[in-house]
């Protein structure tokens, strides 16, 4: 055994790993279909006006509007029909005093009209090309300016910015089938363990099926990176380095088990073979054993999870999300949290900071941790309260904030 000399704090392990990403600097480019919840890397401004034309913003009747000046109901203005315009079609004809054209709703404005009458103020008059206008229209009323949304020469999107629907929709309105986007941060996933076999196997005397790689993987893939994962490991120092040098090409390196201080916890080893080492061991519960490294010449990052499902899905969720986010370039994570009363007393370690999962039953908290080993501690949790270091027992009854997964 090589135990831990020492560890450091939560908020220390969070500043060391702020402190080591480097947001992805790769460029991609991506149809629009493809581009939700990507991070544009260009600044993109608009070729054209949107709407590229006047156009009606209502079904009614292309008006002058000087022609309806004082219309009511009683007293309607009387103008003389010319023309039918639906959308997708340019009328011919010019709209002067006394007449104008029945339009429907994204047709363009016949040249010499400048208001649209909503079709709810208007009747067909006695004559059949006659129109009466109930309502007096201002100039511009009921109608999209050529430009009105987008002029050309705006900017849509500013570089940085994440893609939602909406500024999906934008480059759409102006034409583009693609966007420049930064790369999905390539993170390679890796077991570590002679007991550690692909689900779907049968297990030999003494075999696991492998939780973490699976458990990594969702989280990677739900936070802007993409997963890639490699077959596990045996516990060697060969076969650890061999691991990291097939890992080389990646963005990030997240490998699990083997972090702790047994004889067969090699990953130190391996790291120190090939990188170095910021730092392994925080005051953390579940979790201690995860270190954190910088592999190879161009320093590619590693988180080394612990082995034990719990403990490296906790970290997981409290340091590898916000590190995945800052490489992606993603805002942070900001996961809901809710008062709950506690159920139940609990009592945590001292001198680490412990993420204590729970399950909520009708506004109480009730303790779902069950060991650092257990996969259900979190599959059957409905999120984690803090236990701070320097706090020992949490009284039954006390109201607890939740973080919800
Ligand atoms: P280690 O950190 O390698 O000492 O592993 C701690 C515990 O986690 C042991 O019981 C391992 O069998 C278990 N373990 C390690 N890796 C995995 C994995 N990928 N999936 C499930 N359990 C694992
Ligand atoms: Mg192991």
């Amino acid at each position: 055994m090589r135990p831990f000399t020492s560890t450091i704090s939560l908020e220390e392990a969070r500043r060391r790993l702020d402190a080591a990403v480097r947001p992805i600097a790769r460029i991609e480019r991506v149809r629009l279909e493809d581009a939700a919840g990507r991070v544009a890397a260009a600044d993109v401004t608009s070729p054209i006006d949107v709407p590229p034309f006047a156009r009606s913003a209502m079904d009614g009747y292309a008006v002058v509007a000087a022609d309806t000046a004082g219309a009511t109901r009683s007293g309607p203005a009387r103008l003389r029909l010319l023309d039918r315009v639906y959308a997708g079609q340019m009328s011919t004809v010019i709209v002067e005093h006394g007449t104008c054209a029945e339009i429907a709703t994204g047709a363009p404005l016949p040249a010499g009209a400048d208001a649209v009458v909503m079709v709810e103020d208007t009747a067909t008059g006695s004559r059949g090309d006659e129109i009466e206008i109930f309502a007096a229209a201002t100039d511009g009323h009921h109608v999209g300016r050529r430009g009105a949304d987008i002029a050309a020469g705006d900017r849509v999107i500013a570089s940085g910015e994440l893609l939602s629907p909406g500024r999906i929709g934008a480059l759409a309105a102006i034409g583009r089938m693609d966007a420049e986007v930064f790369a999905k941060p390539r993170v390679a996933i890796l077991s570590t363990g002679n007991e550690v076999i692909e689900p779907g196997g049968m297990l030999a005397p003494g075999q696991i099926f492998d939780v973490n790689r699976f458990t990594l993987g969702a989280i990677v893939s739900a936070h802007g990176a993409s997963a890639e994962p490699h077959r596990a490991a045996q516990d060697t120092v060969a076969a650890l380095v061999d691991a990291l040098d097939a890992c080389a090409a990646a963005d990030l390196i997240v490998f699990s088990g083997g972090s702790s201080v047994g004889e067969r916890d090699l990953v130190v080893d391996a790291i120190a073979a090939r990188g170095g080492m910021i730092f392994h061991g925080i005051a953390v519960r579940p979790g201690k054993p995860t270190s954190f490294a910088e592999i190879g010449s161009v320093r590619t990052p590693f988180f080394g999870m612990p082995g034990n499902p719990t403990s490296c899905l906790s970290n997981a969720y409290i340091l590898l999300v916000p590190f995945l986010r800052a490489l992606a370039r993603l805002p942070p994570h900001e996961p809901r949290t809710i008062r709950a009363r506690l159920g139940r007393r609990i009592t945590s370690a001292v001198n680490r900071h412990q993420f204590y999962t729970v399950r909520l039953r009708d506004g109480v908290a009730l303790p779902a941790f069950k060991g650092s080993g257990d996969i259900t501690s979190l599959s059957q949790a409905d999120g984690y309260m803090e236990i701070p270091a320097d706090q020992s027992v949490v009284e039954e009854g006390a109201s607890v904030t939740v973080t919800l997964f």
